[in-house]
């Protein structure tokens, strides 16, 4: 049994990165890594601007101004967003000027409104101004042709602000990794199939197929496979060639009906681990192929689950060509209810982590607790973790938790 650590490292040093790349215009870019680091020729802000509404004016016309005596200025435009300044401004002028708006020139000063009062077309300045103030420089942001974002991460909504500010319309991002995934179990059946005595419904295909799509891959659904070794096998070697990595659930502890790590073998693949010290999930087989890495997670519901979120979703972060965050978020909390474990396995309790006075609180689930019980997995968040060789954490002790939304 290899401790949970030690097959996260040998996941994660395993898989080499996909290298294959397509271009993406901006409305395709959410989701995806980018693989080359992106540049663009404008700067940011593009000119210099005003951050601020009020007066563009020069800071020497104003180095006596205070409320008792105020200075005044002679207005000579009106400077919205948008808009180009006409007129340079020369001593004892000023240009009404609203955020956003360009910087006339000769002018080196933004003096916000609130220290103005307008009469007619003069204004008269209560405060002394120093250079630059409630200016955003060209360029101040970003320079045109420096890195803007590097490669290896993943685009959402604040990159993709980014990308259409600066104008990068056609984005080289990696192609997302092909995940096949199946059930195997005589029991099994689909979700809209009438269920005999004895039979069960393949519900881990489902979750499986909603996480791996939430990792940016391309989820491909096998459906069930019966425990026959010649189904198993041909379904496995048909998948293993046209996938990047293949998950299964089921027929991989040592019962008479498991036969995929014997299969994974005589297929030519390289058994890497098959079993982790880890509560619920010990049967976890992770094989490599030539072009093709194979998890086999254990069948029982929250095992299945628990593992792909454990080592299966950073492998594939890290096949996409995700360069960081690849592993899960691990915090602190206080657990609200008293924890237990056999101490024999690193073991992960499902429950819900709450922020609650800048603290977070654990609330192990309620309802019967077992790997096999995937009702009460529903609307948890988080795994507390309890290390090997502690078998019970009291209420308000402070628990490593893993962050699972
Ligand atoms: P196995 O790992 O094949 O020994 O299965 C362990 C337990 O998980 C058994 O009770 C199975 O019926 C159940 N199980 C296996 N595969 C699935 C699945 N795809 N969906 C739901 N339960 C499953
Ligand atoms: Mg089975």
């Amino acid at each position: 049994m290899l401790p949970v650590k030690d097959a996260e490292n040998l996941i994660l040093n395993t898989i080499e990165p996909l290298t294959e790349t397509e271009p993406v215009t901006l409305d395709a870019v959410a989701g995806r890594i980018l693989a080359q680091a992106v540049t663009s020729e404008l700067d940011y802000p593009h000119e210099d601007n005003s951050a601020m509404d009020g007066y563009a004016a020069r800071s020497r016309d104003l180095s006596s101004a205070s409320p008792d005596q105020p200075v005044t200025l002679e207005i000579i435009e009106e400077i919205p967003a948008g808009v180009s300044p006409r007129h340079p401004l020369q001593t004892g002028q000023a240009a009404r000027i609203f955020t956003g708006g360009i910087l006339p020139l000769g002018a080196d000063t933004i003096v916000m409104q609130e220290d103005t009062q307008k009469d007619g077309n003069q204004v008269k300045i209560f405060s002394a101004a120093t250079v630059g103030q409630f200016i955003r420089k060209q360029g101040s942001f970003y320079q045109s042709k420096q890195p803007l974002l590097p490669s290896g991460i993943k685009i959402s909504a604040p990159e993709i602000a980014v990308l259409a500010a600066m104008q990068c319309r056609e984005i080289s991002v990696y192609c997302p990794p092909r995940v096949s995934i199946f059930s195997s179990g005589n029991e099994l059946v689909n979700p809209e199939d009438k269920l005999q005595r004895g039979q069960l419904v393949d519900s881990n295909q489902s979750a499986l197929k909603e996480l791996v799509k939430a990792q940016g891959a391309v989820a491909i659904p096998l459906g069930i496979i019966k425990d026959e070794p010649d189904l198993i096998k041909s379904a496995i070697a048909q998948a293993i060639s046209s996938s990047d990595i293949v998950i299964s659930t089921g027929g991989v502890s040592v019962g008479d009906y498991d036969y995929i790590e014997n299969i994974l073998t005589e297929l030519g693949g390289t058994i890497q681990i098959n079993s982790v010290a880890i509560k619920p999930g010990k049967p976890l087989t992770f094989a490599t192929f030539p072009n093709c890495y194979y998890f086999g997670l254990p069948g029982n519901p929250v095992s299945a689950l628990v593992t792909f979120w454990r080592f299966v979703a950073p492998a594939i972060k890290k096949l996409s060509g995700q360069k960081s965050n690849l592993t899960p978020t691990f915090v602190k909390a206080k657990t609200q209810q008293e924890l237990r474990s056999g101490g024999k396995r690193e073991t992960y309790l499902w429950g819900k982590i709450e922020a609650i006075a800048g603290e977070y609180e654990f609330h192990v689930a309620g309802g019967s607790y077992s790997s096999g019980n995937l009702i009460n997995l529903a609307q948890t968040n988080a795994l507390a973790i309890l290390p090997i060789g502690t078998k019970f954490i009291s209420a308000q002790e402070t628990v490593e938790v893993m962050l699972i939304s």
